[in-house]
């Protein structure tokens, strides 16, 4: 099963697809996270980024592109996978299509986690994540049980993205409304679009989730 979330930043989709490579055993990828990770390593992929990312722009689509295609074709990937932050631009949509049909595969659900903009900005400043183990959490809707301990692996570290900062928020939505938001009619006349009302609690999100996945008949659950 290959599932792409899309929704604008802040709208849960790395929450939702980590939740559901652990219950359905597929593989998150989040070009974001590996794009980060580039940066990080300081690699000419890195270099090429990081400037677009600080200034909450789009990086091409030819180097996103190239660096999904290397990632999906990895073993890991055969039994399926969640896009998360991926595709962002029509081109990419069609690319991906494309990619996968060379390889007899496909895409067999889109959920677009639908969250009012004006809801987004609190949400994506209040998000931080733990240092050790990358479980995330919000100041507001979702802290640890204990305040500055990870729930997870009892890390007292924690980060949070410089792109999350308020002024970059409003460019990454800028961006989202303008060259993301376009995909959904390309996945809406194909059948495989489901809205999911990202505004309710984590749980109920993933309730919901879970009832769209139920209702796609090719699909196999494992
Ligand atoms: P994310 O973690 O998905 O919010 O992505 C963080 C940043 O990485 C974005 O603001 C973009 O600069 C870049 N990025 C991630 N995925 C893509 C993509 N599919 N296309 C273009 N840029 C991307």
């Amino acid at each position: 099963m290959n599932i792409i979330f899309l929704g604008p930043p802040g709208a849960g989709k790395g929450t939702q697809s980590k939740l559901l490579e652990d219950q359905y055993g597929l593989v998150q990828i989040s070009t974001g996270d590996m794009l980060r990770a580039e940066v990080a390593r300081g690699s000419a992929i890195g270099q090429e980024a990081k400037s677009l990312m600080d200034a909450g722009k789009l990086v091409s689509d030819a180097l996103i592109i190239a660096m999904l295609k290397g990632r999906i074709g990895q073993d890991d990937c055969q039994n399926g996978f969640i896009l998360d932050g991926f595709p962002r631009t029509l081109a990419q949509a069609e690319a991906l299509d494309e990619m996968l049909k060379a390889d007899g595969k496909s895409i067999d659900v889109v959920l677009f986690l639908d969250v009012d903009e004006d809801i987004l900005a609190d949400r994506i400043s209040g998000r931080f994540t733990c240092a050790n183990c990358g479980r995330t959490y919000n100041e507001v809707s979702n802290p640890p049980r204990v305040a500055g301990k990870c729930d997870a692996c009892g890390s007292h570290e924690f980060t949070r993205r410089a792109d999350d900062k308020r002024e970059t928020v409003v460019e990454r939505l800028k961006e989202y409304r303008k060259l993301t938001a376009p995909i959904l009619p390309f996945y809406e006349k194909t059948g495989r679009l489901h809205s999911i009302n990202g505004m309710l609690p984590t749980a109920e999100v993933t309730a919901e989730i879970k009832a769209a996945l139920g209702e796609i008949p090719k699909i196999t659950q494992k």
